[in-house]
């Protein structure tokens, strides 16, 4: 059973065939759910948990874990279009270690300031080193992009630079060399994600669906497409507009490189979808705020494959490795 198979058979909502209460306007299945509120606005709120051993290695630097724990999670606001309000911290640790503790701290209220949200509660307990944070966001009532909204027509866009921090795990691991021109950047991208919040609230009224990349461009794309509207959707990505010169340039062999860019997780960066008359809008928006926007590919409706790149010499190819599933065979750290 997979990961989205088990929330699917064990955690859909046992109550999903009565109709919603007025307060649910978004439930399970989307980067976050949206609850109504009383004046013109709606909450959005997500959770994400980081386990050590799993998404992080042990004796990593406990200031850039704090900064991630709290960045993936409002990677998820922006996945909405939502803007940050408050935060909760589930905390678990083995014990009580002060200068972790310090540099959690700052790490955490770091990236706090830098996006306007503000820690309200949490828990604390002793246990394997783990740690979850709920975020709350607000968006205008009826605004909020989501996953669903994907149309045939439709360009296929994705922010900044997906693969970088896939990149920097293989050289944290050893299986590239820390000498390679983009090493740092890559390292930095996987310890410090930045969430793409600016970006997010500005594709309100563009973008007609939007993810972020948390597992991976193809497998969070096919979570896109996934719950497109019927009759469904296939994505041709061309090859060729992937931005993968920069991540060669630093040094990466253009096949890893191209590995990196399309299955490697951990990027946050946004994934959206938008009619091709919004191009020169989507691009000024890019230059405004000094993040590249690359059109990788367009929404065709449906044929055999959900999946299809296109080769710079035109072949169709499928893709062969997905994103990252919690419940698959897969690799640990080690
Ligand atoms: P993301 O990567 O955006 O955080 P996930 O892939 O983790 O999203 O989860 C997919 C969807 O399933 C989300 O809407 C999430 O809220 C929901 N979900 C995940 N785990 C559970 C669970 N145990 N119970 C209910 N819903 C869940
Ligand atoms: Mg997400």
């Amino acid at each position: 059973m997979n990961e989205f198979a088990l929330i699917e058979r064990f955690f859909a909502d046992p109550a999903a065939h009565e109709p919603p209460p007025s307060w649910l306007r978004l439930g399970i299945g989307d980067d976050a759910a949206l609850l109504a509120e009383e004046n013109g606005w709606e909450t959005a709120i997500t959770c994400d948990t980081l386990v050590e051993g799993r998404h992080f290695l042990a004796g990593t630097d406990p200031e850039a874990l704090g900064w991630k724990a709290l960045a993936v999670n409002l990677s998820d606001l922006a996945a909405m279009g939502a803007v940050p309000t408050g935060f909760l911290l589930a905390l678990t640790l083995p014990e009580a270690d002060e200068p972790w503790l310090t540099a959690f701290a700052r790490g955490l209220f770091a990236c706090a300031r830098r996006h306007g949200a503000r820690l309200v509660g949490g828990d604390t307990t002793r246990g394997p080193r783990a740690l979850t944070i709920t975020a709350l966001g607000r968006v205008p009532a009826g605004e909020a992009i989501l996953r669903s909204g994907a149309r045939a027509g439709d360009d296929l866009w994705v922010s900044g630079q997906p693969g970088r921090a896939a990149l920097g795990l293989a050289v944290r691991l050893g299986a590239l060399p820390s000498t390679l021109p983009g090493a740092r950047e890559w390292i930095d991208a996987l310890d410090r994600p930045e969430p793409r919040l600016a970006l997010g609230c500005r594709l309100r009224g563009l973008a007609h669906a939007m993810l972020d990349v948390s597992d991976g461009l193809l497998g969070d794309l096919r979570h896109l497409l996934e719950r497109s509207a019927p009759p469904f959707l296939t994505a041709e990505i061309e090859v060729a507009r992937l931005p993968l010169d920069p991540l060669v340039a630093g040094g990466a062999p253009p096949e890893r490189a191209r590995a990196a860019l399309l299955s490697g997780g951990d990027d946050y960066e946004l994934l959206f979808t938008a009619a091709p008359e919004s191009r020169d809008q989507i691009l000024l928006l890019g230059r405004e705020l000094g993040l590249p926007l690359s059109r990788i590919g367009r929404l065709v409706p449906a044929t055999a494959h959900p999946m299809v790149l296109i080769e710079p010499d035109g072949r169709r190819t499928l893709p062969e490795v997905l994103g990252y599933d919690h419940f698959c065979a897969c690799k640990e750290y080690p």
